[in-house]
């Protein structure tokens, strides 16, 4: 007897079926832009020069004995936190300065929602959530298997297929009832690309403040949008400045390249210190510990050292065991911090390279743009993806006969875009769309 007879197979993932699909096709020229990572010019995955030095570090300190294998804390490495919470809510934030923001170290972005959705549903009482129509598939994934309902608020313009749609976000959102809690992509919505400007999210920091929502940030790609860290935090700090309380969900693996070392972290903005000691300890003990007891040490470790500005101004967050572990820092130093901001910068601009080279050779090969415009939209859109408006019959043609791969919503990795493939795949589309 088995105990798994009555378990039915389930169709795979519909990114990494693609993955898979990809590998297995034989064609000599094939293109594979479906995954969300980012590849160089020559299609090959990057280790980040700043990474490397930090893994040196940790190395040469594990070797000499002055630093060990032992486990984290439940809530995760002490500086790593301190950093990370600095590095969303920036210099200025009266959270950090005020000790009332609950930060845990997570397994990377995924988990971190993951914590904080059992959180919400948990501790504060939430039923349902609502996420931008569309979101990151694995959203509505997330959040029904923490229990929550889900239900879609409007974000992309259905009419043009490549444009936010703002009144209708604004409405949807206005007629919540209070304490509804709403997700929110802190920068380059995934899968459209396309983010509120600065203006509008100060209205919504507003609309958020006044109608009393809860705001949950999902912020996976902060640097790596703008190439600038600040800025793409921006919306967060908006919402703090206005007294919302957001929560925050952080991923390293696409700003540090860490995608396989899963290091994240949750902050759950709250209105005291002794708040966010009761909220740590509670997320602590109750959703973490009979989950996965403790996060992992050494991305956590190479995190550290490429997101520390300097020791000297690190101080310890709130409810922490140990601030500072003199054992678990090995150096962070403003130089490496520097050097990673210019490869994070190096990444988005590649990223926009290939927007570029897309839109012209788009435009070269006269291929009409779905949304009657000119492809300025593959230009315009931030982050990894282009969310180009081809259909998913248009996707299905270009993978069967072109051998291109996207997802079915149409959704196009441009950091997996290699400059040698862009005449290629332009004539790919402009094929599957006259
Ligand atoms: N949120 C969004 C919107 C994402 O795009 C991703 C990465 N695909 C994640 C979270 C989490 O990724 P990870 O768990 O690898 O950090």
């Amino acid at each position: 007897h088995s105990a798994w007879q009555g378990t039915q197979a389930v169709p795979a993932d519909p990114i990494l079926g693609l993955v898979a699909a990809f590998k297995a096709d034989a064609a000599p020229r094939k293109v594979n832009l479906a995954q969300g990572a980012f590849r160089t010019d020559e299609g090959l995955p990057l280790v980040l020069p700043s990474v490397v030095e930090a893994e040196r570090r940790v190395s040469s300190a594990l070797a000499s004995g002055a630093i060990d294998k032992e486990y984290l804390p439940i809530e995760g490495d002490a500086t790593f936190r301190t950093l990370s919470a600095k590095l969303i809510f920036g210099d200025e934030s009266a959270a950090l300065a005020e000790g009332r923001c609950a930060t845990l170290q997570t397994l990377s972005g995924t988990g971190a929602v993951s914590v904080a959705a059992a959180a919400l549903c948990r501790m504060a009482g939430a039923r349902t959530i609502h996420v931008p129509d569309p979101s990151w598939g694995n959203h509505g994934h997330i959040f029904r298997s923490a229990g929550l309902e889900v239900q879609n608020y409007a974000y992309l313009d259905h009419r043009t297929g490549t444009t936010l749609d703002f009144d209708g976000m604004r409405a949807a959102l206005s007629g919540l009832p209070r304490g509804s809690v709403v997700l929110l992509h802190a920068c380059a919505h995934n899968p459209t690309g396309i983010d509120p400007s600065g203006e509008q999210w100060q209205e919504l920091a507003a609309l958020f403040a006044g109608r009393g929502l809860v705001a949950l940030f999902d912020s996976a790609y902060q640097g790596y949008a703008s190439g600038d860290l600040d800025a793409d935090a921006a919306s967060v700090r908006a919402f703090e400045a206005a007294g919302v309380l957001p929560v925050a969900c952080q991923s390293y693996a696409k700003s540090l390249g860490l995608y396989g070392e899963r290091i994240g972290a949750v902050n759950f903005v709250c209105a005291s210190r002794e708040e966010a000691e009761a909220v740590l300890s509670t997320v602590k003990q109750t959703i973490v510990r009979p989950a996965y007891s403790s996060p992992p040490l050494h991305g956590a470790r190479l995190a550290a050292e490429a997101l520390a500005p300097s020791t000297a101004s690190v101080s310890a967050p709130a409810g922490g065991s140990t601030p500072l572990s003199p054992r678990r820092q090995v150096l962070g130093d403003a130089a490496l911090f520097a050097q990673w901001r210019g490869e994070l910068r190096g990444m988005a601009n590649r990223v926009h390279r290939m927007r570029v080279l897309l839109a012209d050779a788009l435009r070269a090969e006269g291929a009409p743009s779905p949304d009657g415009g000119d492809w300025g939209h593959v230009v315009d859109q931030i982050g990894m993806f282009a969310y180009t408006g081809l259909s998913a019959s248009h996707v299905d043609s270009l993978r069967e006969r072109r051998h291109v791969y996207l997802t079915r919503d149409g959704r196009m990795s441009m950091a997996a875009m290699k400059p040698a493939d862009i005449e290629y795949v332009a004539r790919a589309v402009r094929s599957v769309l006259a």
